[in-house]
C-alpha cells in the first residue's frame, strides 16, 4: 500500500523511534510544531479516526496506555495530543496518528 507511515512500519522509510511494540509505533515528527513532537500510529493500517470502530478500538485504547508511558520517558508531564482528521482539520497523511506536543505552552485550541 501506498501509505508513508505503513512504510515507516516496515522499516521502508526511515524514522526516528521513540517507541515500539508488536501494535504501536512511536516516532519523532520530522516537522516538529513543539520542542517535544511525537507521533503515535498504530501498526495496522487505520485511514484515520473515521476508520476507528468497536471491532479495532483497542489498538487506540493501547496508543493512549503508552502515551503516558513515553511522556514520562522523555521527562513531558503537561502534553496535548491531536489527531487530525480529514483535509479540512489538516490530516496530511492518511494513516491514523496521534500528535503528542509539548516543551512550550501550547495556547488555546486551534
Ligand atoms: P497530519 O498533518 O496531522 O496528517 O500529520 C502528519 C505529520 O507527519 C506532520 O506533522 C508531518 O510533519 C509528519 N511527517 C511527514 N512525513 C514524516 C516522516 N517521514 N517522518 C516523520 N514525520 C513525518
Ligand atoms: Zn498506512
Amino acid at each position: 500500500m501506498d501509505c508513508l507511515f505503513c512504510k515507516i512500519v516496515a522499516g521502508e522509510i526511515p524514522s526516528k523511534k521513540v517507541y515500539e511494540d508488536d501494535r504501536v509505533l512511536a516516532f519523532y515528527d520530522i516537522a516538529p510544531a513543539a520542542p517535544v513532537h511525537v507521533l503515535f500510529i498504530p501498526k495496522v493500517h487505520l485511514a484515520g479516526v473515521r476508520d476507528v470502530t468497536a471491532d479495532n478500538a483497542a489498538v487506540v485504547a493501547h496508543i493512549f496506555s503508552v502515551i503516558p508511558q513515553v511522556a514520562a520517558q522523555l521527562g513531558v508531564t503537561d502534553y496535548r495530543i491531536v489527531s487530525n482528521n480529514g483535509p479540512e482539520a489538516g490530516q496530511t497523511v492518511q494513516h491514523l496518528h496521534f500528535h503528542l506536543l509539548a516543551g512550550r505552552p501550547l495556547g488555546g485550541m486551534a
